[in-house]
């Protein structure tokens, strides 16, 4: 690969970032994080009974134009709850795409559900509707309104697209399949706050969607997530089985099902109240950011991963693809030996032992993505963020 191209682009990330090691993505905490951690801890509420918790579930349904969000301990629980209320059940099968963190596969194993893998889209990097649609005629019937799955005899009771890297995938089309076929659809947006389709929040399309305010996201708790939905019943279900299905009383301790004890503590919901007061600050902070390596890569012929402007992307990992594996590979090599993080895309998820033996439609698309992206520096730079308005 051309070694001047890879000098120029360490030099140019030194220009945005300075001198020292640039990492991926940094958590930046300018607003209020340390007065509302103090004064939470000052209140003896720490766990997870306190006021800021049910505050950022409200702030999070605002900003994100949906009824209901539920606070949970991190993204993958808020994964597992969503399939688990769905109406998934053991021994069921759920289509997501092979292109993903493991958290998706994994929520869906604790099912005991197994995931058939449909590809994606290269513009979008997301699960591809034509793909979908196509892996659904060919292998599947409706029988009893339920989707039956030829080849194994099992049920899809959910479909869960993934908006990878912020980008949104064509949700609209995907609900639409998902609909005609009867699939609960679950948006795993834990990539995608504050990334719209149109005028709509990513994870508003499907029954229910779930968030992730992990260290490396674009808000953070610490550790947290976050089940958005419209459906009242299923918002209520699902505060109550990640509060251990107590059921309410003055002081008697009964639980009437088996629940969980996900829900997030109100220390880590403080910090995500004063994260999200900053979030629209960040947003156009990471926009200016891909803005420059849209210009730098330009002159090398090289584009940014973008959606189309009628949608937004909240720019959380900016993405390049390059021409061969083999110039991926010397890219990431040079960048990380200069100090500057870069980063190629997951395994995909039918080459881990785990699901090698899932249903997947070919995944032609992820594997050339597979071989091809890398997520470059894409964190608010230090020092532009303005004060507090
Ligand atoms: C971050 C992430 C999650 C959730 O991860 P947690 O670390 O459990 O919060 C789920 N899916 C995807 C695609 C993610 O990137």
């Amino acid at each position: 690969m051309n070694k001047v191209f890879l000098k120029d682009f360490v030099e140019f990330s030194r220009e945005i970032y300075g001198k020292d090691y640039i990492p991926l993505h940094r958590p930046i905490f300018e607003g209020n994080e340390k007065l509302y951690l103090n004064e939470c801890i000052d209140s003896n509420f720490v766990s997870s009974v306190g006021k800021k918790v049910t505050e950022f579930e409200k702030n999070i349904a605002k900003y994100t134009g949906t009824k209901y969000a539920v606070a949970t301990v991190n993204g993958t629980a808020a994964l597992q709850v969503a399939i688990e209320l769905s109406g998934v059940s053991a021994g069921d099968e759920v289509i997501t795409q092979p292109l993903t963190f493991i958290a998706t596969c994994n929520a869906i194993s604790y099912a005991g559900a197994t995931p058939n893998f449909v590809d994606v889209d290269r513009k979008t990097m997301g699960m591809s509707p034509t793909s979908l649609n196509k892996f659904l005629t060919k292998n599947c019937k409706i029988i009893k309104n339920k989707t039956i799955n030829k080849v194994t005899g099992k049920i899809i009771s959910a479909c869960i697209p993934m908006h990878t890297f912020g980008i949104p995938c064509r949700i609209k089309e995907i609900k639409e399949i998902c609909k005609e076929w009867g699939i609960p659809l679950i948006e795993d947006a834990a990539e995608s706050l504050g990334s719209f389709v149109g005028n709509n929040h990513t994870g508003t399309f499907g029954e229910m969607a779930t968030l992730s305010f992990n260290g490396n996201k674009l808000i953070t708790t610490g550790g947290g997530g976050m089940i958005i939905t419209n459906n009242k019943k299923l918002a209520s279900k699902a505060k109550y089985i990640t509060t251990t299905a107590k059921v309410p009383h003055e002081y008697k301790f009964i639980h009437d099902e088996v629940g969980y004890n996900f829900r997030l503590p109100n220390l880590n919901a403080s910090l995500g109240c004063a994260q999200l007061e900053r979030i629209n600050d960040f947003l156009i902070e990471k926009e200016k950011v891909a803005k420059k390596w849209s210009s730098f890569f330009y002159q090398y012929n090289i584009k940014l991963v973008s959606t189309p402007s009628n949608n937004k992307q909240n720019h959380w990992l900016n993405t390049i693809i390059l021409d061969s594996k083999k110039e991926r590979d010397s890219f990431l090599k040079y960048t990380n030996k200069n100090g500057v993080m870069t980063r190629p895309v997951w395994e995909l998820m039918p080459d881990l032992i785990m699901y090698k033996d899932c249903q997947n439609d070919g995944i032609n698309n992820a594997k050339w993505l597979r071989d091809r992206v890398i997520n470059i520096p894409s964190s608010v730079p230090n020092g532009t963020l303005t004060n507090i308005t």
